[in-house]
């Protein structure tokens, strides 16, 4: 039988072990253009990552040009994107040269380099692939022509496919990583849960022992049953929730899929608000625009999409102020936006808030009542029905939370 060489020892064995000495997407990143750099002899590298929502490539890590946000279209018209887009490698000797011989859409724009004061002469760039799907492209750069060898370019995509799998995986940490971070929530969560229900259930005990021992005294009696009453009406919101919450992530269609008049929608959802908004003395007004397209969705699911938001922002907003639920078209769809003047949320906090059960620290230190489940269960629904959702937020500021929906495009 044909001996084949041990493949400890080698150059790749080395190379795939660096890598995997980092777990996380963005020290990989860098360590795979740090690597190029080396292998090749560049003078920078780049890994740019394919953001197909946005329609571009973002320079996620740059050798030489930290801190700066590198971002092209994903077109054919530059280097990057036409490697992206076709899935080919390529080498330029010289890119003053004649690069429409190679691909007549092809271009070197220095855009890039004039943004970050470089200017390249030679590269070499590779599509980054993982299982197979491309995720973005490795570029190597040199200030003089003719710095790559064909040798070179092979040396990049070899560097490319280690880099693929070891970012596969890295995906598979995250993924492992989130999946305890759902676990240790849901945990919290159950802990949270108990002391939710424990506590309105022993106070309707209490209250419901002394009313008995009320009788001689109705005025008294019907004072403590009304507070049994609304803390009964406490524990019942909180099961419906959960309820509500665990019908949406089941994918259960509650009403009928149709086209939905969203601005009428938003005007009676509105109208639902008023007590709370009174009772917490903050104003709510709408825009809603006339030219507002309907969108089809389940009839049943989206007011709560509306009522999360708007209930959400009166209660995280201190009397006072202001909340403006807006409605209107926008690229082929259509946008909610529920803006308030209210506590905002921590900058380091924002990207969990459509994660199960997550509370932000200021929330929860001010003691309002919430689950973390409404936002999940509004990201669900839209994404369901092929809409995006998202936030922005200034701390003490307020708050922009917005969901677009796709128009309906069905006669
Ligand atoms: P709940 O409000 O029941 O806690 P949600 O899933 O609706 O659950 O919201 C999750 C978290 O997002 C809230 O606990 C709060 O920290 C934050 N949040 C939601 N809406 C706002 C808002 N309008 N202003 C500030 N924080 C908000």
């Amino acid at each position: 039988m044909e001996q084949r060489p041990p493949f400890r020892g080698t150059p790749w064995y080395s190379i795939l072990e660096s890598l995997l000495g980092h777990v996380d997407r963005e020290p990989t990143l860098r360590a795979v253009a740090e690597l190029a750099c080396k292998e090749l002899g560049a003078e920078r590298a780049t890994v740019f990552l394919v953001d197909h929502s946005r329609h571009l490539l973002r320079g996620t890590v740059a050798l030489g040009t930290e801190g700066r946000p590198l971002e092209i279209p994903l077109d054919f018209d530059s280097v990057a994107g036409w490697v992206c887009l076709t899935g080919r490698p390529i080498r330029i000797s010289d890119v003053g040269g004649d690069l429409q011989a190679i691909d007549e859409r092809l271009r070197h724009f220095d855009r890039i380099d004039r943004l970050v004061g470089y200017s390249t002469r030679s590269l070499c760039a590779t599509p980054l692939r993982v299982r197979g799907e491309i995720i973005g492209v490795l570029e190597a750069l040199h200030p003089e022509c003719d710095r790559f060898s064909a040798e070179d370019a092979e040396r990049l995509e070899d560097l490319a496919a280690v880099a693929g799998l070891v970012l596969h995986v890295a995906g598979l940490y995250q993924d492992i990583k989130d999946l305890r971070e759902v676990e240790r929530r849901k945990s919290d969560f159950i802990d949270l849960l108990a002391h939710e229900i424990k506590e309105p259930i022993a106070a309707v005990q209490m209250l419901a022992d002394f009313a008995t021992q009320m009788e001689h005294d109705p005025a008294e009696r019907h004072r403590l049953l009304d507070r049994i009453v609304l803390r009964a009406r406490q524990v019942t919101a909180l099961v419906n929730e959960l309820l509500e919450v665990s019908r949406v992530k089941r994918g259960l269609v509650l009403g009928e899929v149709r086209s939905v008049d969203l601005a009428r929608l938003a005007e009676a959802t509105a109208q639902g608000m008023e007590d709370l908004a009174e009772r917490r003395s903050v104003t709510v007004q709408l825009e809603l625009d006339p030219a507002t397209p309907p969108a089809r969705i389940d009839d049943g699911l989206v007011p709560y999409v509306f009522s999360n938001l708007l209930s959400n922002a009166i209660k995280y907003t201190d009397g006072g102020g202001t909340v403006r639920l807006c409605v209107r078209p926008e690229a082929q769809g259509v946008l909610i936006e529920v803006f308030d003047t209210g506590i905002g949320v921590p900058p380091g906090e924002l990207r969990h808030l459509f994660r199960e059960f997550y509370r932000a620290t200021n929330a929860r230190s001010r003691g309002v009542d919430g689950t973390g489940l409404g936002l999940v269960a509004v990201k669900e629904i839209a994404e369901r029905y092929g809409g995006r959702v998202g936030v922005d937020s200034t701390l003490g500021r307020g708050s922009r939370f917005w969901v677009w929906l796709p128009t309906d495009v069905e006669p």
